[in-house]
């Protein structure tokens, strides 16, 4: 059992009495995020960028083992980021396309992900298309097979999507794809740090995550991972001098690693944060942690519909720890803000964010309370206290 005590006590932003249910925007950091994140920069102040890097430097390169760990990878296919954005476009931008090609986006595509292949296909003379979703809301497998030809170059899948608390079969696409030879790239923002991730059991080429929301790392973290055998041999669309090195007056050599989709220079504070959070995760007991944010969603979801025309509009067959839902009669932004005059921080979700499954659903947007598991059992009644308050039942 996790010691719900001990992990309150060691998040500082815990102790205002508020609810925090925003852990899929952004989450609370454990202490030894933030100290571990200040400590740097103030060692940077005293002896320089540099030799503070320096003095870390085991440190730093532990931060790929223990992301690597997370995911059943090795160190040498992790490349660290500044988002998930950064990640999901550096790959997205180094597959080779030519005109004809094709680009499935999945209907709970993350906004960024669709407009940069737009572009993607716009500069290329590729094509995106929409990968149908089936009655539950999943990516439809036997509509994805019928899609499929040799001309698909690019998948765009969503573990978990933004706005809601689907998970999509992600290795039974992944091996569909595969079929046409087809490259498969795993958007996992929402699932790193809440669902279980094996990316060989999941079969993708790569991978993109983002450090600040279920992982509870800083902000501007992120990292991509990438297939050993597409770490040594994929070339990314841009280099530098600590993805490739100047060999020869008109040569230059790729990083052996996925270390070539990394820029030399970064946020050395955050990239140490991002470890710290990982390594908290993992010392805790991931399983654990998954168990705890499922069961917590799986209240909510009980729990919510009993309030007067409340509709979870949660999507699939299995569930992330994204509760979403609508209220009739009531606007998702003024519910959100009279959520936080009673102390209880959620957030709205977008049609603009998720325009394909929300335009399909005919849902503008939507209320978002993504609990994490450090939310306890109280929280969770008085957030659905504050709501019944609020629409009517007190
Ligand atoms: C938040 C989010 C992103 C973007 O992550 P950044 O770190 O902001 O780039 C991508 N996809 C999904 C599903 C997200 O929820």
């Amino acid at each position: 059992m996790m010691d719900l005590t001990a992990i309150r006590a060691a998040t500082a932003g815990l102790s205002t009495g508020r609810v925090f249910l925003d852990s899929a925007g952004s989450s609370l950091p454990p202490r030894v995020v933030t100290d571990t994140v200040i400590d740097h920069l103030r060692r940077e102040a005293e002896i320089g960028g540099y030799r503070a890097a320096n003095e870390r430097f085991d440190d730093l390169a532990a931060v790929k083992t223990s992301i690597a760990t997370l995911i059943g990878a090795t160190p040498d296919t992790i490349a660290l980021s500044d988002s998930a954005t950064r990640s999901w476009t550096d790959f997205a931008y180094s597959v080779p396309l030519r005109p004809g090609d094709r680009i499935l986006i999945s209907e709970a595509d993350y906004a960024s992900n669709a407009i940069a292949a737009m572009q993607r296909a716009a500069h290329t003379g590729a094509v995106v298309e929409h990968i149908p979703s089936d009655a539950t809301g999943r990516i439809d497998t036997d509509a994805f097979a019928a899609m499929l030809d040799e001309r698909v170059r690019l998948v765009s899948l969503q573990h978990a999507p933004t706005n809601g608390g689907l998970v999509n079969p992600v290795a039974e696409i992944t091996r569909l794809a595969h079929e046409v030879g087809a490259l498969v790239l795993l958007d996992a923002c929402q699932s790193i740090g809440q669902l279980p991730i094996d990316v060989s059991a999941l079969g993708v080429d790569a991978l993109s995550a983002t450090g600040r929301k279920w992982l509870r790392g800083p902000r501007g973290t992120g990292f991509l991972y990438l297939r050993g055998e597409l770490a040594r041999s994929m070339e990314p669309a841009r280099l530098d001098l600590h993805s490739a090195q100047w060999v020869g007056p008109r040569e230059y050599r790729l990083a052996e690693d996925a270390s070539r989709f990394e820029f030399w220079e970064c946020d050395v504070a955050a990239r140490l944060g991002l470890g710290a959070a990982v390594d908290y995760l993992l010392a805790l007991g991931p399983d654990q942690a998954y168990a705890a944010v499922a069961e917590r969603a799986r209240y909510l979801r009980a729990t919510l519909p009993e309030l007067p025309g409340l509709t979870v509009r949660d999507l699939g067959t299995e569930h992330s720890g994204i509760v979403s839902f609508t209220i009739e009669g009531h606007d998702p932004v003024q519910l959100r803000d009279h959520l936080a005059e009673h102390d209880v921080t959620v957030t709205v979700s977008h049609a603009s964010s998720t325009l394909l499954d929300m335009t399909a659903r005919g849902v503008a947007a939507v209320v978002r309370a993504s609990p994490h598991y450090f939310i306890s059992p109280d929280e969770l009644d008085r957030f659905v206290a504050a709501l019944g308050e609020l629409v009517g039942r007190g």
